[in-house]
C-alpha cells in the first residue's frame, strides 16, 4: 500500500487518539501532516513530538504562541480564521473529520469543496448539513467514508452487493446506560457518562444515554446509503457485537460482527477497501453463545422520538434538533439542567421554529446560532 498523508481534525479526542493508535501500530503506512485540537495543549504537544506534523491548529492564540515557542518550524493556526485556513490546505490524501458538533461543519465542507477524501466521524455534519453536504460531495468529486462503527458495518455489508436492492438497514444501538433502568429526575452526569460498552467523548456519550445519538445515526445512514427513512430500523442490541445489518429483498440479512473497538472501523476507512491486522482480542463465539435484540422504547427515549419527528418535519428541524441538543448537553454537563429536561427543551425549540429552506452552509450556521441563543435564553428563563 502507498503511504497515505493524513490530516486529523480532533486529534486530541477519542476518535483522534484511536486514529493515531492505528497510525502508530502500522509504521510506514501513514504520514501525519495536520493535527487539529481544541484546548488540550498537553496532549497536542505529545502528538507533535511523536508524529511530527507540518501543520497544527489549537483554538486560542495564547496556546498557539506557546506551541510556536517550542516548535519554531511548525505551521501553526488558531481562532476562526485559522480553522478556515487549515481546513483549506490540500497537502494530504485523507482527512479525518472528528471535531464535535456543528463546529465541524465548515471545516468538513472546505475539505469536500477541495475534492478530498473525508473520513467522517462527526455525525452532526450530516445531521445539520444533510443535502447541502451530499450535493457538494457530488459536485466537487469528493469522497465521504464513514468512521461511525454502525455505518462502517453497513458499508461492509454492502460490499459486493452493488445492484442488489436493500430492503432494510437494521441499525443497532447499545441502548446506553438507561435502557433497562428508569429515567428519573435524579440521574446524575456521572450516571449518564457511564456507557455500558463504548468509551467515547462526553458529548456522544450523553447523546447515547438519551439515544439522540441513534436518531442522528438514522439521519446519517439515510444520506450515506441513499435509502429512505422508512428503510431504516433501529434495533437495540446491548452487547454491541453486531455493529449493524442489511436485509436484502430476498430476506437474507448480512451482519457485521466483531470486537467493540473503534480502531477497527477507523482502520477500515484509512485503508478502504483493504483491512489491516491488529492486536485487538478476537471474539470468542462459544463464550458469547447468544445475541439479543430489542425494540427501542420511543415513549421512554423521547430524544429518539424527536429525531424521528424532525425527519418528518424537514431539514431545518434537524438543524434545530442538533443545535438545541448541543446546548442541552453542554448545560447538562455543566449541571445547569437535569437529564430529563433535555427532550422537553428541544421540543420547545421545535414549537418556536418555522420550517425554512436551507441551501448553503452559511444559512445552516445562521439558524444554528439563532437556535443556540434561543435555547440558552430559554434555559436561563426557566
Ligand atoms: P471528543 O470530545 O473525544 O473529541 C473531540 C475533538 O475535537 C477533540 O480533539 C477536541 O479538542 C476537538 N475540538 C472540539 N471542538 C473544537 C473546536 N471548536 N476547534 C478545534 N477542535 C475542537 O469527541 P469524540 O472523538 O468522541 O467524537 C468526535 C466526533 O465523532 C463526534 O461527532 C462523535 O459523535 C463522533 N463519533 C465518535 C465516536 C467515538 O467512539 N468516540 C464513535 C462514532 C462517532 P480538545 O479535546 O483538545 O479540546
Amino acid at each position: 500500500m502507498r503511504m497515505k498523508r493524513v490530516a486529523i481534525f480532533g486529534s486530541t479526542g477519542s476518535i483522534g487518539t484511536s486514529t493515531l493508535k492505528v497510525v502508530e501500530e502500522n509504521p510506514g503506512l501513514f504520514e501525519i501532516v495536520t493535527l487539529v485540537a481544541g484546548k488540550n495543549i498537553e496532549r497536542l504537544i505529545e502528538q507533535i513530538k511523536q508524529f511530527a506534523p507540518k501543520h497544527v491548529y489549537i483554538q486560542s492564540e495564547e496556546d498557539a504562541n506557546k506551541i510556536k515557542s517550542e516548535f519554531k518550524e511548525l505551521d501553526i493556526y488558531f481562532g476562526d480564521q485559522g480553522m478556515e485556513d487549515i481546513s483549506n490546505l490540500t497537502d494530504y490524501d485523507l482527512a479525518v473529520s472528528a471535531l464535535v458538533g456543528v463546529a465541524g461543519l465548515s471545516p468538513t465542507y472546505n475539505m469536500i469543496k477541495n475534492g478530498k477524501t473525508v473520513l467522517l466521524a462527526n455525525k452532526e455534519v450530516l445531521v445539520a448539513g444533510g443535502k447541502v453536504i451530499m450535493d457538494a460531495t457530488e459536485e466537487y468529486g469528493a469522497t465521504l467514508l464513514t468512521v461511525d462503527s454502525e455505518h462502517s458495518a453497513i458499508l461492509q455489508c454492502l460490499r459486493g452487493e452493488e445492484g442488489n436492492e436493500i430492503d432494510k438497514i437494521l441499525l443497532t444501538a447499545s441502548g446506553g446506560p438507561f435502557f433497562d433502568k428508569e429515567i428519573t429526575p435524579e440521574i446524575t452526569v456521572e450516571d449518564a457518562l457511564n456507557h455500558p460498552t463504548w468509551n467515547m467523548g462526553k458529548k456522544v456519550t450523553i447523546d447515547s444515554a438519551t439515544m439522540m445519538n441513534k436518531g442522528f445515526e438514522v439521519i446519517e445512514a439515510k444520506w450515506l446509503f441513499d435509502v429512505s427513512y422508512d428503510q431504516i430500523e433501529v434495533v437495540v442490541h446491548r452487547q454491541s457485537l453486531v455493529h449493524s445489518m442489511v436485509q436484502f429483498k430476498d430476506g437474507s440479512i448480512t451482519a457485521n460482527v466483531g470486537p467493540t473497538s473503534m480502531q477497527i472501523p477507523i482502520a477500515y476507512a484509512l485503508t478502504y477497501p483493504h483491512r489491516l491486522s491488529n492486536n485487538i482480542e478476537k471474539l470468542d463465539l462459544f463464550e458469547i453463545q447468544s445475541l439479543h435484540f430489542y425494540k427501542p422504547n420511543l415513549e421512554k427515549f423521547k430524544c429518539l422520538r424527536l429525531a424521528f419527528n424532525s425527519i418528518k418535519l424537514g431539514h431545518s428541524y434537524q438543524v434545530v434538533l442538533n443545535a438545541a441538543n448541543e446546548i442541552c448537553v453542554e448545560e447538562f454537563l455543566n449541571r445547569e439542567i437535569r437529564f430529563i429536561d433535555i427532550p422537553d427543551i428541544i421540543e420547545e425549540m421545535f414549537k418556536r421554529h418555522e420550517k425554512m429552506e436551507l441551501t448553503s452552509v452559511e444559512e445552516i450556521l445562521k439558524l444554528d446560532s439563532k437556535v443556540k441563543e434561543d435555547t440558552r435564553e430559554y434555559i436561563k428563563s426557566k
